[in-house]
């Protein structure tokens, strides 16, 4: 039966692919693709860890003492039963062959078909046998959790895992999950949770694959294997789509292809309007990987590189500063010279430092996470680890064209606080002999405090970068990653748009180079109002950096300023802004 379903679109294009589960399981659960010539090893690692389960659940059974509820050996006997079912452990190598998902991906994609087939049955006593299959199912995830893998994890290059495309439906998936992901088999994405400018909807992104979150009970309705539409323009999925829908969403998808080599042809055109204003397209990068990308992108250099997915889920062993100089080291030798801006650590809110469901997040580890110990407080909470970052990065300015950038600042004692940091870094680099070269040090601009008080900012730190996705939800009071409030969190909102503006400006009265590295950066719709603002720098993802690029060259930054003022100035930005942009496209096609 064909479904249809909305969620909230965050990355363009069409994709047409089988949906891959990645199901969010009670026990923590790792995904990630194996080599198809290791497929053999870890079909025997599944096997071994059924057997030390079928092993502990006879120990248990025979240690059942006379006391015992006789419905605790029968309970006991339909676990083993279940586990030497073939269609629980059998059935898993499918998946593992097949499809090449390690041991523990395979058993949850496995349960979640069984789980649902048990959902459709008339007699209620084989209805309720769903619970023992998930119980078993979480017994063998238990013991693989215990005994893993050495084998290497793979990221396959798209075309692998059969002939038909694959895309990715989960219910919700941590940002450093969603990362090992990249660059992968699959050619779209959707989860249930989250807002547009979430953590994990910025890594899908940056992707550049279309992808759609927020979409509430996709991951309960789509099944493994389903056939389905993601529409990345509009947030539309459909799921079982008929051959006529599937033949219009084909035709789509050409038409955006085509759109997209079209635009590709323009990476290495200067970023220039037409009356003649420098504007410079930056890169935002997750991995020292990355920077090849946003080369090939026609980026003039990197202007977020989020530092904090080098930290994430490796269970509290945070890299050291030997580990993360090479990787910063990498990142700058791949930009052959051009500037590499490195964020310190922003880890809390919608990114722990370990894998955890948004739900655990938000509900078990404090109070608000938004409003905690994030970014830079975390930093200056952990002095040992943000002076063994800075070190890190003053020793990777040797190699190329480094700057620093600080996120959520937003108090006096914090700047003194860091600039101390730094201080004493240098003084330790120079004493053991450390090469590095001057850095300039910038603060992100993403909570209101930092947007009203730029004087206090500019005279201590030498460039400035708008995190307009933080800003917007600190202005709005609007959780970013909050699909039921994502209608409110509006990048068009007067008060931002109002901090936005004297942002800008204050830095460009002051001298100081001023960017903007939020979503806002890459998204079309705000190019020219930001340039109208007086905005020459912006940052956004490789794959979006053409499309900004036409917006640039089609500009005049003299028009665009009288009509960005007047409309930040109007009741309603959004609408004053598109009807304003209108007339004056009708006034040059009259010329
Ligand atoms: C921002 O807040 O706009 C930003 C760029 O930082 P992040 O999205 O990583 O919080
Ligand atoms: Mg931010």
């Amino acid at each position: 039966m064909t479904i249809q379903m909305f969620g909230l679109p965050v990355s363009g294009g069409v994709a047409i692919g089988r949906a891959v589960l990645v199901a969010s399981s009670r026990v923590d659960v790792a995904h990630y693709f194996i080599e198809p010539g290791n497929a053999a090893a870890e079909v025997t690692r599944l096997r071994h860890a059924r057997d030390t389960v079928s092993s502990e659940l006879t120990t248990l059974k025979n240690e059942l003492t006379s006391e015992a509820p006789p419905e605790l050996a029968a309970l006991l006997e339909v676990h083993l039963m279940l586990l030497r079912d073939p269609m629980l452990i059998e059935a898993t190598k499918h998946w593992i062959e097949a499809r090449h998902y390690n041991a523990e991906w395979a058993v949850t994609a496995q349960t979640e078909v069984l789980a649902r087939q048990f959902d459709e049955m008339e007699d209620d006593y084989l209805r309720e046998r769903k619970a023992d299959i998930e119980q078993v199912a979480e017994r063998v995830l238990r013991v693989l959790a215990k005994e893993e893998s050495l084998l290497p994890h793979v990221v396959h290059a798209r075309g692998f895992g059969g002939k038909d495309q694959l895309v990715l439906v989960a219910n919700d998936i941590a940002p450093a999950d969603m990362l090992q992901f990249k660059g992968s088999v699959f050619t779209g994405f959707v989860t249930d949770v989250g807002g547009r400018t979430s953590h994990t909807a910025i890594v899908a992104r940056s992707m550049g694959i279309p992808a759609v979150v927020g979409a509430r009970e996709a991951s309960r309705l789509i099944r493994q294997d389903d056939w389905l539409i993601i529409d990345g323009d509009t947030g539309v999925l459909v799921i079982n789509p008929t051959p006529i829908v599937l033949e219009e969403y084909k035709f789509r998808q050409r038409q955006s292809e085509l759109e997209r080599a079209k635009l590709h042809r323009l990476r290495h055109m200067p970023s220039v309007t037409l009356d003649g204003q420098a504007i410079e397209l930056l890169a935002n990068i997750e991995l020292p990987a990355d920077a090849a990308n946003a080369l090939q992108a026609g980026a003039v250099g990197v202007g977020l590189f989020r530092s904090e997915f080098m930290f994430m889920n490796r269970n509290g062993d945070l890299p050291d500063e030997d580990e993360q100089f090479e990787a910063y080291r990498a990142a700058v030798q791949s930009m052959n010279g051009l500037p590499v801006t490195i964020r310190t650590v922003d880890i809390g809110a919608d990114k722990p430092l370990d894998r955890m469901t948004m739900h655990e997040l938000r509900h078990e580890h404090a109070l608000n996470p938004a409003l905690g110990l994030r970014a830079i407080r975390w930093s200056l909470s952990e002095p040992a680890m943000f002076r063994q970052q800075l070190r890190a990065i003053l020793r990777a300015s040797a190699y190329g064209k480094v700057r620093v950038l600080i996120p959520m600042v937003a108090q006096r004692g914090e700047l003194i606080a860091i600039m101390e940091a730094f201080a004493q870094t240098k003084q330790q680099l120079k004493a053991v002999g450390q090469a590095f070269n001057p850095i300039e040090v910038g603060a992100m601009i993403e909570v209101p405090a930092a947007a009203m008080t730029m004087p206090l900012l500019l005279r201590h730190f030498d460039f400035v970068s708008i995190g307009t996705n933080d800003l917007i939800q600190y202005t709005l009071a609007i959780d970013r990653a909050d699909e039921t409030v994502a209608h409110l969190y509006d990048p068009w909102h007067p008060a931002v748009l109002g901090l936005i503006a004297n942002v800008i400006e204050a830095a460009n009265a002051a001298g100081k180079p001023v960017s903007v590295c939020g979503e806002m950066a890459g998204d079309t719709a705000f190019t020219e109002l930001l340039l109208g603002l007086g905005l020459r720098s912006l940052s956004m993802h490789p794959s979006q950096i053409s499309a900004v690029k036409q917006r640039v060259l089609r500009s005049d930054s003299v028009k665009l300023a009288k009509l960005a003022r007047d409309a930040i100035g109007s009741e309603d930005p959004e609408r004053a802004w598109l009807s304003a942009n209108n007339k004056a496209a009708l006034r040059s096609a009259n010329r």
